[in-house]
């Protein structure tokens, strides 16, 4: 999720560091830091905020002397975004410094070792526990010591360490979080993203999982994990600068919607454990979930439409009546909740102005609050009683996609939480494990499946109005789909649970209307197939979105876009991304401004 480079060369390293950390700074921005290495001394410079402000602290980098160093911008996961938890963490003995992108999930209970060994921590962070592992295996070899390390850690990481004893070396290694190697001539690099890297340096190589490297101004070499040397080859990038922020992609949106395979499962994976699911953030919740009469989900935007989609699995799962509310509207309602209520806050970003003030009104009669935001430390986050973060990372996109998917994810998990704790768990346990696992590969599969959609969206770009219509789980997704549409092709979208098309809306079909009918669920399949049949009767093109060998309706839609099989409780986070690609590429035929749609701002803070 945040930015890590390293440099060793003959130029001074801090301002490059700096310069590699501003490419990086879209994929967090919490707080920055370098560590520089001069001789055989390292010295660390940290703030809070931005990379400017680090700039303006070290002069951008003229006040650092030292040719070998690392940097962070960091995303906070485990600690607030202080300057204490900023990277690089330094070790006691001030022998090693440690930049880190993801999360150790292992981290308390190598804490706790290492602080009764006499380790002293100054962070709350996971991260600190890597570099005080470094100087406990450290006996002469670097390269030894960082095996050892990423032997004893759980979870992902892209590490970058200096040593103060190799003045000129910088070592990486990599496990479920990207990280590229620059190659150049007397200086070598490394960094989280190409970004940081094209200015630079063309040839690159990307480190796999389980790959470590020692980087010197005249080297790079690449070791696995028994530290046997292998051989790799180096990628020539073509990309130009502006291309590579977005990593190849033409937008942000583009490439956070391909990011969702690794979003959701970086949501799931830490909780999904010993066949079961587990929230340490949740133990005080547990003990008053029996006492709880209902539960309400309240959020804006996108984030209200992955609670209309995450309500069925909480309902059915753990026998407790959900109500979904707008909190805009919920903060004026004099809401009937009181001690016996779980109210559930969705905000990406933790800064929703209608979404705090909903939590403000609800927590002042009694209920007991849990937040589900993206953003460490953020407004919601803070005030709420218990917190549970969706991993996706930095989104850039006004328009949410991965944001959302990792909120539908986090909602099915609470619903398998809850029910277990409550005993309502019930036949198919394994199953709906599976199924909520398997969620990141279904993912990726809808991508894959929909080949054909930049096709149909030339043919549907021109109509002013797009119907969507479903039923249960596929009715919320269908309104999310519209929203998408809306806000990034300008087209007017609305999305109708099917039944209500013949109390109003039908009257609406014409000729060559497109009609979005989605069709996920077989249990209520053949209801919104009648509706399908009575669109298509007066006229309408119906886009069917549905199972590839789903043979009643391939007989009766127009054309089709794909899903694969998921159980529907838990399908809407599979469901969306084919609506999220046709409202992409809708807006591109369209010419619009995909990022930044008018009008619309990422974070909402006003009422
Ligand atoms: N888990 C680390 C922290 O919270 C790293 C977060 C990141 O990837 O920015 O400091």
């Amino acid at each position: 999720m945040c930015g890590i480079v390293g440099y060793t060369g003959v130029q001074s390293a801090a301002p490059i560091l700096l310069d590699g950390l501003k490419k990086l700074e879209y994929r967090g921005y919490d707080s920055a830091g370098v560590a520089v290495m001069d001789q055989n001394v390292i010295a660390v410079h940290k703030v809070r905020g931005r990379i400017a402000a680090l700039c303006e602290k070290i002069q951008d980098g003229a006040a650092v002397p030292g040719f070998t160093g690392i940097g962070h911008t960091r995303w906070a996961t485990h600690g607030a975004p202080t300057e204490e938890n900023a990277h690089p963490h330094l070790s006691n003995d001030g022998r090693f410094a440690v930049v880190h992108n993801g999360i150790i999930e292992n981290y308390l209970p190598l804490r706790e070792e290492l602080i009764r060994e006499g380790y002293h921590f100054q962070s709350e962070t996971d991260t600190e526990v890597i570099v005080h592992l470094m100087e406990r295996y450290y006996k002469g070899n670097v390269r030894q010591a960082l095996i050892k390390t990423a032997n004893r850690l759980q979870g992902s990481y892209a590490l970058g360490v200096i040593c103060s004893e190799e003045p000129g070396r910088i070592y990486a290694v990599r496990e479920a979080s990207p990280l590229i190697l620059g190659m150049g001539v007397e200086e070598n690099f490394f960094a989280s993203d190409v970004t940081a890297l094209v200015n630079r340096s063309r040839n690159v190589i990307y480190l796999e999982d389980g790959e470590f490297a020692e980087l010197s101004k005249e080297s790079i070499r690449i070791f696995d994990c028994t530290g046997r040397q292998i051989d790799k080859k180096a990628t020539r990038i073509l990309w130009d600068v502006q291309a590579a922020e977005k990593g190849g992609y033409e937008h942000f949106m583009l490439k956070e919607i391909m990011e969702q395979p690794g979003a959701v499962k970086a949501t799931l994976a830490p909780r999904l454990k010993n066949g079961g699911v587990e929230f340490e953030e949740l133990a005080g919740l547990v003990p008053q979930l029996a006492s709880l009469r209902k539960i309400v989900i309240t959020a804006c935007g996108s984030a209200y439409y992955a609670g209309c989609a995450g309500r069925y699995a909480l309902e059915r799962l753990c026998g407790i009546p959900v109500e979904v509310e707008l909190a805009s509207e919920l903060r004026y309602s004099d809401p009937l909740i009181d001690e016996h209520t779980l109210l559930i806050l969705i905000s990406q970003s933790g800064e929703t102005a209608d979404t705090i003030a909903a939590l403000r009104e609800c927590k002042a009669k009694g209920a007991k609050t849990l937040a589900v935001v993206n953003v460490v430390g953020s407004s919601v986050a803070t005030l709420a009683d218990y917190t549970v973060y969706t991993w996706a990372g930095p989104e850039i996109a006004v328009a949410t996609t991965k944001g959302y998917t990792t909120q539908v994810a986090v909602l099915y998990l609470l619903a398998l939480f809850f029910a277990r704790c409550l005993n309502r768990a019930g036949d198919g346990w394994e199953r709906m494990i599976e199924a909520v696992q398997s969620l990141p590969r279904r993912i990726q599969q809808a991508i894959d499946m929909n080949a054909s959609i930049p096709a149909l969206a030339k043919k549907y770009h021109k109509n002013p109005d797009i119907f969507f219509i479903g039923r249960n789980t596929d009715y919320a997704v269908a309104l999310e789909g519209a929203l998408k549409m809306k806000e990034i092709s300008y087209l007017h979208a609305e999305a109708y649970a099917a039944g209500e098309l013949k109390h109003g809306t039908i009257a609406l079909i014409e000729e060559h209307q497109p009609v979005i009918a989605l069709c996920c669920n077989p249990a209520i399949m053949e209801k919104t197939l009648s509706n399908v049949v009575e669109v298509k009767s007066r006229g309408a093109e119906v886009l069917a979105l549905t199972y590839r060998d789903n043979q009643k309706i391939l007989s009766v839609a127009d054309d089709l876009l794909f899903i694969p099989r998921v159980d529907p409780l838990f399908s809407a986070a599979v469901e969306i991304l084919p609506l999220q690609l046709l409202a992409y590429y809708v807006a591109k035929e369209n010419g619009c401004d995909i990022d930044k749609p008018k009008n619309l701002a990422k974070s909402v803070t006003v009422e």
